[in-house]
């Protein structure tokens, strides 16, 4: 007989494992609370411009492509994707910037206008973040590992010793680049999770390596392209999408869910329910029983929410001829914005800016001349009861005016359009630990980089998708953990079938 599955959240998560779970027959259906699938990867338009209110970085885009695969279609019949080069500019306090390119001879010499002696240690930083990428391919991108003792069952002791596991990124980095710049650069990267280089293991080096030397992209016509395009599939597949429903309840018989409940009491009965939304909140919205709650939330507490964003949305009546489709500007003190936002708990002083524009790649996102900007400034995750009503306007004009300094002549004149989007609202919009943007931080000493497992300690058939569980955030990892799922379920069910447990 077939199996019913419920997926709470139509996020990325939820719909990779919706996708392989209905491609091997089980019943599937996602109950969403928001009126579109997609969850943070989303969209907005207005005036003439349109947003990516998400991800705006597409990497290893053959994770997507093996998703597709596993229903039977192809990823390039829903979506183009197109590599995006030069990948990224960086604008430093004293007014030099550093070109990044996948092209990496080019690199080289952008990188030796700053230091000859550190430009020649790139092909050897390269190729120690090429290994945690291999070894984490051959590990942690495959199944569900939460320690180390689970790494050393799949790798071997030099494959170990590659991963460089009692280092932090920031000590990584610093055994190639002596170099201040250069070393905020690359330490930067681990923000791509919302984890400090300060904290997070070194093999999270591994990222500069997929950008760099296996490209990043972007999808035509807007990231959301992709939301449609697994959707249509999702469609195809005959799964069932139920929009604007909110689940209230886990339903339990004992330690098994039976099903969950909506907010209008209607009740979903389930032979396995998945969760797209984060562990910690899932069980303390979900579960009625504190007893179980509090034994959950003392093995979460290893796992703290990443950081939050305040997003601008610019529409702005001019080009910006010193950018590129994706820009950094830095602080002037790594470590000083680091402490605020990691160890103060308060937004950073001089904060680092990511400015992106797709419409350097893409005239569709912007009117004739004009220029669509996503403004992101990472913020410290939500404290209870927090609220950014208040200083939202604030901090907008640090943000602005630091653009300004940096080289954006005229920003704050020639916006036409402006959205602002406030950690509250990606708590709220998205049910986000926190209003948070990448899931749980990656901290070498706390979790050792592992995310929360994909499946419940406290109910047998509850499992969890999405950025905050194994293997970790990103489309990429979130995807994958979609698809991890859906084979620790696959497989417990062939287990069952014959008998085993
Ligand atoms: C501003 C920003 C920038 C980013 N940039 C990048 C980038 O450049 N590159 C990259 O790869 N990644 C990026 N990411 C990260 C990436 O978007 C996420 O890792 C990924 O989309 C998260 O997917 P998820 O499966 O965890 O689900 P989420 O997106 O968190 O979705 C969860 C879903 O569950 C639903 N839900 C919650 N509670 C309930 C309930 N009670 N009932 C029903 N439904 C419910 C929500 O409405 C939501 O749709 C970015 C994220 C943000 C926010």
């Amino acid at each position: 007989m077939q199996k019913k599955v419920v997926i709470i959240g139509g996020g990325l998560g939820g719909m990779s494992a919706a996708i392989r779970l209905a491609a091997d027959n089980y019943v599937v259906t996602i109950i969403e609370k928001g009126d579109r699938l997609g969850g943070k990867i989303n969209t907005k338009k207005g005036k003439g411009f349109i947003f990516d209110t998400g991800p705006s970085i597409l990497t290893m885009p053959w994770i997507l492509e093996q998703l597709f695969q596993n229903a039977n279609r192809n990823l390039s019949d829903y979506i183009s994707i197109k590599r995006i080069e030069p990948q990224l500019k960086t604008f430093f306090a004293d007014g030099s910037t550093i070109q990044l390119t996948g092209n990496l001879p080019d690199l080289i010499r952008n990188l030796e206008a700053v230091s000859k002696e550190d430009a020649s240690e790139l092909f050897h930083y390269l190729h120690y973040c090429s290994k945690m990428y291999e070894y984490s391919s051959k590990s942690i991108y495959k199944k569900g590992i939460t320690s180390i003792q689970d790494l050393r069952s799949m790798l071997s002791v030099k494959e170990m010793l590659s991963m460089d596991l009692l280092r932090t990124m920031n000590q990584g980095t610093k055994k190639f680049f002596k170099h201040k710049k250069i070393q905020q650069l690359f330490n930067y990267y681990s923000m791509f999770t919302g984890s400090s280089p300060y904290h997070a293991p070194a093999y999270l080096s591994q990222l500069p390596y997929v950008q760099l030397c296996l490209s990043i992209y972007y999808v035509e016509g807007g990231m959301y392209k992709l939301v449609e395009a697994m959707s249509n599939l999702l469609h195809e597949q005959q799964v069932n999408i139920q929009l604007n429903t909110e689940v209230k309840q886990i339903v339990r018989d004992g330690h098994r869910a039976i099903g969950v409940k909506l907010e209008n009491g209607q009740v979903f009965e389930a032979d396995i329910v998945i969760s797209n939304l984060a562990p910690t909140p899932a069980y303390n919205k979900f579960i009625d029983d504190s007893t179980l709650t509090s034994q959950v939330n003392k093995e979460l507490e290893k796992y703290p929410a990443t950081v939050s964003g305040l997003i601008l949305l610019l529409g702005v009546n001019k080009s910006f001829a010193n950018l590129a489709h994706h820009n950094l500007f830095f602080s002037d003190s790594p470590e000083k914005e680091f402490q605020q936002i990691f160890h103060d708990g308060v937004p950073a002083d001089d904060p680092t800016i990511y400015v992106g524009i797709s419409a350097k790649s893409d005239s569709s996102q912007a009117p004739k001349g004009k220029e669509n900007l996503f403004v992101l400034t990472h913020v410290p995750p939500l404290k209870k009861g927090e609220s950014w009503i208040d200083k939202k306007n604030d901090y907008r004009k640090i943000i602005l005016s630091k653009l300004e300094r940096m080289g954006l002549d005229q920003l704050i004149e020639q916006i036409e359009y402006e959205h602002i989007i406030t950690p509250n609202d990606i708590q709220w919009q998205y049910g986000a630990n926190s209003g948070s943007i990448y899931g749980v931080v990656s901290d070498r000493k706390k979790n050792g980089g592992y995310k929360i497992p994909s499946k419940s300690t406290i109910l047998q058939n509850l499992y969890f998708v999405g950025s905050s569980t194994h293997p970790g955030s990103g489309i990429p990892l979130v995807t994958l953990s979609g698809q991890i799922t859906a084979n620790l379920i696959l497989e417990e069910d062939l287990k069952q079938n014959k008998g085993v447990v």
